[in-house]
Formats: C-alpha cells, sequence, structure tokens
C-alpha cells in the first residue's frame, strides 16, 4: 500500500486557494481504491496558518483546497486511517512541504505602446531580412510581464486594453481633421486616464532615435520617469532600467529625468491621481542587434521575470 503525493514542492499565495492531490496505489490484484478513498485524511503541522477548505475523493486520489493566511512553511500529510485491515494496523501517509508566498496589496496597471502591428522597423540580420514589430512584440512583452506578476503575488495586475487594438480610430466621428500625430496623442490620453486607480502604471516600448539621439548611439535602455509625480520614484526608474540594459546586454543606460507633461500618456496619468508612472525603453528597436532580440518570446520572457523582481524589490522596500 502506498499513498504518494506527487508533486515535490508546492508554493501558493496568501488569500488564494491551490489544490493538492495525493495518489494512491493499492496492492497488487486488490480493488479496494473507492473504499481507501474515503479514508484519507489530510492535516497540517499549523492550523492557524492554513485551512483546509474543502476536500473531495476519487477513485485513485483525493484532493484538497488549502487556502493560507500568512506568508511561511507549512507542512501538509495526507494519510490513510482507520483501515487496519488493509494498512495492517499502520497508517501510510505522505506530506509535503507548501512554501507560502504574501500577495501584494498593490495594483498594477500595464500597457504596451502603440498597437497590433504597429510601429515596424525593416532589418537585415545575417542575410535575411525581417520586420521588427513594435506594437506587437510589446504586447508579448505586456503578457508575460502581467502573468508573471500575478505569480509573484501581485494579484491586482492587470493589462490596459483588453486585446492589442488601439482604443480610439483616427478620423473617427466627431475627429474627421485630426492629424496622425493629433490622433496618438488623444489616443494615449485616454489610455492615461485609465490608470488613475492604480498604484504603478507603466507602458511598455522600444525606441527609435529623436532629435537629441544619433543612430549610433541606440544602444542604450531608457526609462522615461516623472518629474512631477506624487512619489519620490527614481530609484525605480534607476533600478528597471539596469535591469533591462543587463537582461538586453545593452551598452549602458542613461538616467534621465523628461518632463511628462512631454507625453501625453504619462501627464493624462498624473492627472488621474496615479501615483508612479512610466515609461519604458527596452532598448532600441532601430539597433539590428536589440530587434533581434526582442523578437523572442524566451527573451521577452526573461524580461518580464526581470521587470518583475524590480516591482517586487520596489513595493518589499517601500512598504
Ligand atoms: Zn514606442
Amino acid at each position: 500500500m502506498k499513498l504518494i503525493i506527487p508533486e515535490e514542492r508546492v508554493s501558493i499565495l496568501t488569500g488564494k486557494r491551490k489544490m493538492i492531490i495525493a495518489k494512491f496505489y493499492p496492492p497488487p490484484n486488490q480493488d479496494v481504491r473507492e473504499l481507501i478513498s474515503q479514508h484519507i485524511k489530510w492535516s497540517t503541522d499549523k492550523n492557524n496558518i492554513v485551512d483546509i477548505i474543502s476536500s473531495k475523493s476519487l477513485n485513485e486520489q483525493s484532493a484538497v483546497y488549502i487556502s493560507a493566511k500568512n506568508p511561511g512553511s507549512v507542512k501538509i500529510t495526507a494519510e490513510i486511517k482507520n483501515l487496519p485491515s488493509i494498512t495492517g494496523g499502520v497508517p501510510t501517509s505522505d506530506s509535503i512541504s507548501v512554501t507560502v508566498k504574501p500577495t501584494f496589496p498593490q495594483k498594477i496597471l500595464i500597457d504596451a505602446g502603440h498597437y497590433a502591428d504597429g510601429n515596424t522597423f525593416d532589418h537585415i540580420y545575417n542575410g535575411e531580412e525581417f520586420t521588427y514589430k513594435e506594437g506587437r512584440q510589446m504586447w508579448k512583452l505586456q503578457e508575460f510581464l502581467v502573468q508573471e506578476l500575478k505569480n509573484i503575488g501581485f494579484i491586482k495586475t492587470e493589462r490596459l486594453r483588453e486585446n492589442n487594438e488601439s482604443i480610439t480610430t483616427w478620423k473617427e466621428p466627431g475627429h474627421e481633421n485630426e492629424s496622425w500625430e493629433f490622433w496618438m496623442g488623444r489616443e494615449n490620453r485616454i489610455r492615461g486616464e485609465k490608470a488613475g486607480d492604480y498604484d504603478l502604471f507603466i507602458q511598455l516600448h522600444s525606441n527609435a532615435p529623436k532629435d537629441w539621439i544619433t543612430l549610433d548611439e541606440d544602444n542604450f535602455s531608457l526609462v522615461i520617469r516623472p518629474a512631477h509625480g506624487l512619489h519620490q520614484t527614481g530609484d525605480f526608474a534607476d533600478n528597471l532600467e539596469a535591469v533591462i540594459k543587463n537582461t538586453m546586454e545593452l551598452q549602458g543606460d542613461k538616467a534621465i529625468t523628461i518632463d511628462e507633461n512631454e507625453y501625453a500618456v504619462l501627464r493624462a496619468a498624473r492627472d488621474s491621481g496615479c501615483p508612479r508612472y512610466f515609461l519604458a525603453e527596452n532598448g532600441f528597436h532601430t539597433n539590428v542587434n536589440s530587434a533581434r532580440w526582442l523578437d523572442s518570446d524566451e527573451n521577452l520572457k526573461e524580461l518580464a521575470k526581470a521587470y518583475a523582481e524590480v516591482i517586487k524589490n520596489y513595493f518589499e522596500s517601500t512598504s
């Protein structure tokens, strides 16, 4: 007779339900599975930390939902009890150590700059042509980042748009005469206005040279930080810049502060009451190596993990 909890290590977040399963293996030629499934008892070494809030027994396995109140480590045990004729009087049991991680109360909003296949740049890499699409790749980075933040305990993380389309339309009714630039400003203002309910807002971009950056300089990370934010957020931007640089193996990071009044999305985020709002430039997509790097899902996942670590460290050290 064997009873095994298959997962070796389980981690859960406080306040979230997690299912744990125990499987049992009866002796050969003995069909006692249903009987035994009624006799698996679950327990924990710290009742004050973990509630076993429901349990059910299936044919070959028993499952519990546990919900932890506090961070820490707990041991969960499943054992076959009160079946002396089958177990020979010796309870058969297995235990698992569960790490309980905290959930963070902060609300985070992530937006991919641009939309759909917008903002493209053509490259030749090792003789092969490819088109980098900022709107598409930043949406992917956003999706990895939202998932990673939820995984590490920021359960109140949301994406700004439901799908990778713009919220408004160029020259839509009532705006027939607007220029493309004016529309971009209107679109970004409406996005920024959605940040008011959140503790942190980040819009994700890859960069292209502007009048103060030349094409041969396009090898650094850049986080545009608010000059007028309600909170002191300088360290956060520095740390984010550094991990983008290190993860993408860029030449440098430029620690600059730009007046957020120059960016419709940041200005609107500030005016809506969001205390921390940033625009992050993940390298330059005009740089062929950076564009190629950003074109990989695996690289974007790595970048999302690095972002999540910076965000976690920031909120752990300030709250
Ligand atoms: Zn951009």
